[in-house]
């Protein structure tokens, strides 16, 4: 059955309770009692839909090293959180192109693909930061020393002690209001540098739903990889 963005196997059984699993391809299923009714199960089912995400979240991250991406026709890349199709053309050029809803890469450039992905990326996301830091600089009354787009380590943009920002290039490809959060993130760092209540209050000020930008990263965080 569907249950909100899941499609969920379920198998009736003799038994009195429900119990999810999530399969070892990533598939979600249910075993539940024969006599159960649909309302029944969409009521079981939503007081456990935090758990259900919080576990495939879970299988996401053990199974992110497996994900490896062919450059080949048709494989999908994420950007701003939408996904782009990939297409090889024998016209010759360098770097990407995104055209008509799709990636543009040269066959014969191909070997180079992942690279010119990072660059796209890292441009893209120069591009997008800069309304985006402007709007909260102002809100917050703070003041970024220096900002930079780079490779960061497990994480997805940092606020050093000094008060320089990097951000990693895979934001490029989070949806635009998850960019919104992670970049208020950080300028709030500016003034609190932990994640204190006062920290979560002030964020919560200009990014009211944060909560959710936070849930779509724990989902879709270890998918973003080349
Ligand atoms: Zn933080």
């Amino acid at each position: 059955m569907i249950f909100g963005e899941l499609d969920i196997t379920i198998t009736r059984c003799q038994r009195k309770t429900v119990s999810i699993f999530v399969e070892r391809d990533g598939s979600v299923s249910a075993r539940v009692p024969e006599e159960i009714t649909k309302e029944e199960l969409t009521a079981v089912l939503q007081s456990k839909e935090y758990q259900i995400h919080k576990n495939l979240a879970e299988w996401t991250q053990l199974n992110a090293q497996k994900i490896e991406r062919d450059y080949v026709n048709g494989q999908s890349f994420l950007y701003l959180g939408r996904n782009y199709r990939l297409q090889l053309t024998n016209d010759e050029f360098k770097g990407i192109k995104l055209k008509s809803g799709y990636f543009i890469i040269s066959k014969i450039n191909k070997t180079k693909a992942k690279t010119y992905f990072i660059d796209f990326y890292k441009e893209k996301l120069r591009e997008k930061l800069k309304p985006i830091l402007n709007r909260y600089k102002g809100q917050l009354g703070v003041e970024p020393q220096d900002v930079k787009v780079m490779e960061l380590q497990h994480r997805w943009a940092s606020c050093t002690s000094k008060g320089n920002l990097n951000f990693h290039w895979k934001c490029a490809m989070a949806p635009i209001d998850v960019l919104n959060y992670i970049v208020a993130h950080e300028l709030v760092h500016i003034i609190h540098p932990n994640h204190t209540k006062a920290f979560w209050n002030d964020l919560d000020k200009i990014i009211p739903n944060y909560d959710k930008q936070l849930q779509w990263l724990k989902l879709n965080g270890a998918g973003m990889d080349l």
